[in-house]
């Protein structure tokens, strides 16, 4: 970076034109009178739903909860046709929000920030894009996505291959023909568990490659009536409340019964029950103990293989799809649509490549250790390197030219998830140490937006220069995510909340598995003793 200052002067910067970045821009600019502006590598608005058009892509969340809620008229006037929100619709939703809040003229897109360094001397953040923009910022504030950075795992010989590949999370604008075609999906998390039914019915032949099979619950995916979003919209304020002060961003409620205190037929009764309204509510509303328990989630766990071997007609292929090795909850739960029905199909192969890894990928296919495969499209469902990914692709430095990425190496470390001590007056919207991912994510934004947006009005209020995270408050913060982590059946299985999905990542838990709920007590009580665990500095005091 140079050292010339004279360059455009900002409020604020913000990373990212998805969920959070868009919510960040209204805030600080409509609502605290801010100058801000985005930068954003697509060429629209969107975040992950502007990239992630792979087929059968779509969100977990039912509509009705899968949406800002910060504004009245908009949860009023937009209507959701089906129960999960497809991603077209999402984007369209976004679409709507960026034209009501006039959101487009404070984004500037196909820009990538590159570079985002402290000046001390300046007390501004200097950013620079890929686009030769480099502009000073009071704020730096991020919303990159937890997901963001897609990961195609390092295979001999990609290059080599004749055909086309794509990764979900960075799909073709103009689709994928797949008709007459031989596919190869590597991977069955929740990106492939939705892409394979649609695959299969779209393809000559389709070869799935899966390295862990996983437990997935139907969607019971459906159009919603009118009644039901009447009745949603006359409720929203009621439901929204409910959302805010939830674990998950559900406003669900919490099971009170274990699964070990009722006998193994009311147990299976409640399984089914949950199993046929489908959805993350199998999880989140049968036992207040599967995800804690190892007995309790055992159960799940069995009722889940029981389904399985039931749906599957052929028995080997029934076994090689039994989630095993990790609890049920541990990874991501997925949602899917007539996934396990699709290996009825006859022209659909699944292949085991944990026992026969893939070795190499050839002009014509793929090769593993116990056969060839030909193929003409290689779909990689493969996943990401969460959290941590998007942050390490920008150039990022605090005081002292500390690299992020450096202070990270170990794993990340930011007070609340939200500030990295050493980085003033830089905020990561559902950053690591958040809960973020494993709430709702539309909740969380807005708990984290509105957040920042206080502490900015704070700050304007009481003269402020800088806002900083204090070393001691930041690890122990640190210290409480662990802690609580450790306390759950997350630590039982390779994730990528674990960062086990990336050689080399160390394996550190990086959400905040306390809830939402605890977590924005926690967050307001901070607010109200004058942003507790943060050094705050006046302009005379930076300038002595
Ligand atoms: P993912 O959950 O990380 O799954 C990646 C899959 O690829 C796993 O089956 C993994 O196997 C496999 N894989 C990774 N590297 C591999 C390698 N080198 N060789 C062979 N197989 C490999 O990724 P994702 O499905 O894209 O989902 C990521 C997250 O995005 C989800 O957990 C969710 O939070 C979000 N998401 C949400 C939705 C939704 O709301 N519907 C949809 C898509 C994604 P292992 O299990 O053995 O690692």
């Amino acid at each position: 970076m140079t050292t010339d200052t004279s360059r455009e002067e900002l409020d604020a910067v913000v990373v990212g034109a998805g969920f959070a970045g868009m919510y960040m821009l209204y805030q600080l600019r409509d609502v605290l009178g801010l100058s801000a502006r985005v930068f954003e590598a697509g060429d629209d608005v969107g975040g992950t739903w502007y990239w992630n058009r792979y087929p059968g892509a779509r969100c977990d969340s039912e509509s009705y909860l899968y949406c800002y809620s910060f504004d009245k008229d908009l949860a009023q006037e937009w209507t959701w046709s089906g129960k999960y929100p497809e991603q077209p619709e999402i984007l369209r939703y976004l679409s709507h929000v960026a034209d009501r809040f006039d959101l487009r003229r404070g984004i500037q897109f196909e820009t990538r920030v590159t570079a985002a360094h402290f000046r001390e001397d300046l007390n501004r953040w200097e950013i620079e894009t890929d686009q030769g923009d480099r502009v000073l910022a009071r704020y730096f504030i991020t919303g990159v996505g937890c997901i963001s950075a897609g990961q195609v795992p390092e295979i001999e010989g990609l290059e080599n291959f004749e055909g086309e590949w794509h990764h979900t999370g960075a799909w073709p604008h103009e689709g994928v023909d797949f008709a007459g075609k031989r596919v190869g999906v590597i991977g069955t998390g929740s990106s492939g568990v939705q892409a394979i039914p649609v695959i299969a019915r779209q393809a000559d032949h389709l070869t799935v490659f899966q390295r862990t099979p996983q437990y997935t619950v139907p969607a019971r995916h459906g159009t919603v009536t009118p009644e039901f979003l009447e009745e949603v919209k006359e409720q929203y304020d009621e439901i929204f409340e409910k959302t805010r002060f939830s674990a998950g961003g559900t406003p669900y409620g919490e099971p009170e019964r274990s699964a070990l205190d009722v006998d193994d037929e009311e147990r299976r009764d409640i399984y089914e029950a949950a199993w046929e309204e489908g959805g993350f509510r199998f999880l989140l509303t049968t036992f207040s103990d599967i995800r804690i328990d190892r007995r309790a989630n055992d159960t799940a766990a069995e009722f889940i293989r029981s389904k399985i071997r039931e749906t599957i007609d052929d028995p080997e292929t029934a076994e090689k799809l039994l989630p095993r090795d990790h609890p049920f909850g541990s990874k991501r739960t997925l949602i899917d649509t007539n996934y396990y029905e699709t290996y009825n199909r006859d022209n659909v192969d699944l292949v085991d490549i944990r026992h026969a890894p893939i070795e190499e990928i050839t002009a014509n296919g793929l090769r593993t250790r116990d056969g060839e495969y030909d193929l003409d499209v290689i779909v990689f469902a493969t996943g990401y390197d969460g959290m941590t990914g998007a942050f390490n692709k920008i150039d990022i430095r605090g005081r002292g030219g500390e690299r992020l990425k450096e202070k990270w190496a170990e794993g990340p470390r930011a007070y609340l998830g939200l500030s990295p001590a050493g980085f003033p007056n830089m905020f990561m919207i559902t950053g690591p140490g958040s809960p973020s991912v494993l709430s709702n994510m539309p909740p969380t934004i807005e708990q984290h937006v509105e957040y920042i947006s206080d502490f900015v009005a704070y700050m304007r209020e009481h003269d402020l220069e800088t806002a900083e995270a204090e070393a001691g408050a930041e690890a122990e913060w640190v210290d409480h995510v662990n802690q609580t982590a450790s306390e759950t059946l997350y630590m039982l299985a390779d994730s990528w909340y674990l960062g086990a999905n990336i050689p080399g990542k160390p394996r550190v838990f990086m959400p905040y598995a306390g809830g939402l709920d605890v977590y924005r007590e926690k967050c307001d009580e901070i607010a109200a003793a004058g942003y507790e665990g943060y050094v705050l500095r006046s302009r005379e005091s930076v300038e002595a």
